[in-house]
């Protein structure tokens, strides 16, 4: 898939205030620094894009944008920039409003494909990551893991990474979800995301929502 265009739509405090459901839909998260807004400026071929999820006011917001919405050759879909989590300076009425919004959103928005859940290539697996992954188990939400920072490590390095965190994934779970590698410095993985996008983009049923 080719990214012919992509705007800034919305930023929604409440799911009932994102755009209508009728294009498929993926979702962005991550601890904070985890390189979520390089990834998505990568992906979409606009080095300033994510910026405006982390202008003020808009960092604890669900973010809209619209992806090929101006093109009829590919299917339009939305890319949310969601808050991540992590922030050592929230406090617990923040978290519990951050924890709210996201467990609305994440149950209610009918048209979201999957979520990509970034994951730092060089780290062992972290508690919070796996936390938020059972959450997400917990809530049925399908979703898929995003290593990022490849280039900052060894491949070796990286694949060990990689490696580890599915193991301590497998001692929960089943199956294990689609996994990718990105570099946002080397432009690594942005076919292989791209490519799947494009694949869940062809299985979408505007009329299995609308109905
Ligand atoms: P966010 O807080 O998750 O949106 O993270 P950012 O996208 O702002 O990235 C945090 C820091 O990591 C920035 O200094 C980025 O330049 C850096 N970064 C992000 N992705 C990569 C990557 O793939 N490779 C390298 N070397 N640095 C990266």
């Amino acid at each position: 898939m080719e990214i012919h265009n992509a705007t800034y739509l919305v930023s929604s405090a409440k799911v009932s205030q994102c755009p209508q459901p009728d294009k498929p839909e993926y979702a962005f998260i991550g601890r904070s620094n985890v390189g979520k807004s390089s990834l998505i400026n990568m992906l979409t071929n606009n080095a300033k894009l994510a910026k405006v999820s982390k202008t003020p006011g808009k960092t604890t917001l669900i973010n809209h944008f619209l992806i090929n919405g101006e093109r009829n050759a590919d299917t339009p879909w939305y890319l949310v920039d969601l808050p991540g989590y992590g922030f050592a300076k929230r406090s617990q009425a923040q978290r519990a409003a951050w924890q709210k919004m996201l467990a609305d959103y994440f149950q209610q928005r009918i048209n979201l494909q999957t979520v990509f859940v970034l994951i730092d290539s060089r780290l062992s697996p972290q508690k919070i990551d796996l936390e938020f992954l059972a959450q997400l188990g917990e809530w049925g939400i399908p979703f898929n893991i995003v290593f990022t920072k490849a280039d900052k490590n060894t491949q070796s390095e990286t694949a060990r990474n990689a490696k580890a965190f599915v193991n301590r994934m497998k001692e929960e779970w089943e199956y294990i979800p689609r996994t990718f590698i990105t570099s946002t410095v080397k432009f690594t993985g942005r076919k292989d995301m791209l490519g799947y996008i494009e694949e869940l983009n062809a299985d979408f049923d505007p009329n299995a929502i609308a109905g």
